[in-house]
């Protein structure tokens, strides 16, 4: 399947193209149509499927297509995964398949200041890319507001809760509207992760590769 095919517009699929990639993979065919028409969506499928982009680049078209801009600290894209490593991988994703697009983007993680976070939250981002833990943190200090954030992704989800971070989730997704789109993704699916499932997504489209 192409990109076009799934419906991708022009400005996007010049950017995957310029990356090489010539078609989508499983989990992009299956996924992105969803995402574009605004489902929720579970997709289980391990890193190296192409999941990033499965995500990125209908995000990134539903923002473009929308030019309503985030107010003052606030998100309109709250992207979630487990370690500091994943959040810059993921922005770098974000960057190259936006590079047409004119979006804000900042990415949010622990061990490093956190004035320059602030400031980079200052004037609201189309696209906000965290480590639970730091977003928590920036968000009881009101330093960025949640409330009008469009669409939730939480990546690696059986990671994030291996990793200890299911209250920190918890606390951030009792931040963000009832109202909203909300993408999850796993590699496995172990009861703890299903319960998250049945608690955040609504009416979902389960892909699995
Ligand atoms: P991910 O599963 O998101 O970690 O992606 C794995 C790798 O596949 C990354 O290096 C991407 O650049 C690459 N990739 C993603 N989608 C495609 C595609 N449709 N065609 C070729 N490579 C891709």
């Amino acid at each position: 399947t192409s990109f076009v095919e799934l419906g991708l517009v022009e400005p996007i699929c010049l950017a995957v193209t310029a990356e090489g990639y010539e078609n989508a993979t499983p989990i992009q065919a299956q996924a992105i149509p969803a995402i574009l028409a605004g489902r929720d969506v579970l997709g289980v499928a391990q890193t190296g499927t192409g999941k990033t982009a499965a995500f990125a680049l209908p995000i990134l078209q539903r923002l473009a297509d929308n030019k309503r801009r985030a107010g003052p600290k606030g998100a309109r894209t709250l992207i979630l995964t487990p370690t500091r490593e994943l959040a810059q991988q993921i922005g770098k994703c974000f960057a190259t398949y936006g590079v047409h697009l004119r979006l804000k983007r900042t990415v949010i993680t622990g061990g490093v200041g956190m004035h320059p976070q602030i400031c980079s939250l200052l004037a609201g981002c189309d696209i906000v890319i965290a480590t639970p833990g730091r977003i928590l943190d920036l968000a009881m200090r009101g330093h960025v507001k949640l409330d009008g954030v469009e669409t939730f992704v939480l990546d690696e989800a059986d990671r994030m809760l291996d990793m200890g971070f299911i209250h920190d989730v918890k606390k951030i997704t009792a931040l963000l509207p009832a109202e909203r789109q909300t993408l999850l993704f796993s590699a496995t699916m172990p009861s703890t992760v299903s319960s998250l499932v049945a608690g955040l997504l609504k009416d979902h489209l389960r892909v699995e590769v």
